[in-house]
C-alpha cells in the first residue's frame, strides 16, 4: 500500500552509502529482510520508484534505509543524498523474498547486506545470534557497511572478504566454493544477497557443496 514518508535525517555510512530515517506511518509494519519501493516527491522523479530494504526493526518508531549511491547511473540513488529533512518520499510495499527462516550462513556483497542488517539486528536484540555467520564481500575496507556494528554483535561470526585490498584480520580475494568449504558450516539456512552475478555464483557454490534448494534463500534483481 502506498504511503507518504517524511525524512527526519540522513547521514553518511561510508563514502558512497547513506542512512535515511523517516517517520513511520501509524500501523505500518513489515518483516525484517523485506523491502519497499521508494520514489522522491520531486518534479520528474515521482514515477521513478526503486526497491530498498528496511534496516530498522518492525517495532521501531521510525523507518530506516541504508542506500548505496551510483552516480554513474544518473538515477534515483545519485539524487537521494540531496534529500533534506522535511522532504517527502512515496513508499510502496512491503515485499521481498528474504525473511528470517532460521540461523545459518548470510552471504552478502556490498549493499546486498541490507536485508541482513534488519534480520541480524532483530536476532541481536533477542540475544539469538548463535549459529549465525556473516561472510561479507567488498572491494575495499572503506566500502564495508556498518563494520563496527557487525564486529560488535555478540554471538555473530563475521568474515570480511576484500577483493581489491589487503587488510589485517580480513580475508583477501573472492569467496568461492573452496572458501565456503573451508570457512562455513552449511548445515543451516543459507541466505544470499548482492549483485546478480554474485548471487548466481554463491548459489551454484553452495549447491555443489550439497545444500538443497529449500535451504537457499536469495533476493534477485539487484
Ligand atoms: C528487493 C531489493 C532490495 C534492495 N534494497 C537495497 C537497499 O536497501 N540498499 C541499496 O543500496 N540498494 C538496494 N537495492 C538495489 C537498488 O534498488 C538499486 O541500486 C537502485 O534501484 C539503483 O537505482 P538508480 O536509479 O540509482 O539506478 P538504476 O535504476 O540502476 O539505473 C538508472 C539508469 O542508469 C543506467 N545504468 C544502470 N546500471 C548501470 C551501470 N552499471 N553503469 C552505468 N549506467 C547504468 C541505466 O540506463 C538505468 O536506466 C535493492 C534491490 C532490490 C531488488
Amino acid at each position: 500500500m502506498a504511503q507518504t514518508l517524511t525524512l527526519k535525517l540522513q547521514a553518511p555510512v561510508t563514502h558512497d552509502t547513506h542512512r535515511y530515517v523517516f517517520d513511520r506511518p501509524e500501523g505500518f509494519t513489515f518483516e525484517p529482510g523485506q523491502a519497499a519501493e521508494l520514489a522522491m516527491c520531486r518534479d520528474g522523479w515521482t514515477d521513478e520508484g526503486r526497491p530498498f530494504t528496511f534496516t530498522s526493526l518492525p517495532g521501531d518508531d521510525h523507518l530506516e534505509f541504508v542506500i548505496k549511491s551510483y552516480p554513474s547511473h544518473n538515477g534515483v540513488t545519485e539524487q537521494l543524498p540531496t534529500l533534506k529533512p522535511g522532504e517527502e518520499v512515496m513508499l510502496d510495499g512491503p515485499f521481498g523474498a528474504i525473511t528470517d527462516k532460521g540461523a545459518g550462513l548470510f552471504l552478502a556483497a556490498g549493499a546486498g547486506v541490507t536485508p541482513f542488517i534488519a534480520i541480524l539486528r532483530n536476532r541481536a536484540r533477542a540475544g539469538d545470534l548463535a549459529g549465525c555467520h556473516l561472510i561479507f564481500s567488498n572491494k575495499t575496507a572503506g566500502d564495508i557497511i556498518l563494520q563496527e556494528e557487525w564486529d560488535a554483535m555478540q554471538g555473530l561470526t563475521v568474515d570480511h572478504v576484500l577483493e581489491e585490498e589487503e587488510a589485517q584480520g580480513l580475508h583477501h580475494g573472492k569467496v568461492d566454493k573452496d572458501f565456503l568449504d573451508s570457512h562455513a558450516d552449511l548445515s543451516g539456512q543459507v541466505y544470499i544477497c548482492g549483485p546478480q552475478g554474485y548471487v548466481d555464483a554463491m548459489r551454484d557454490a553452495v549447491k555443489e557443496l550439497g545444500v538443497p534448494d529449500d535451504r537457499i534463500h536469495t533476493e534477485e534483481g539487484w
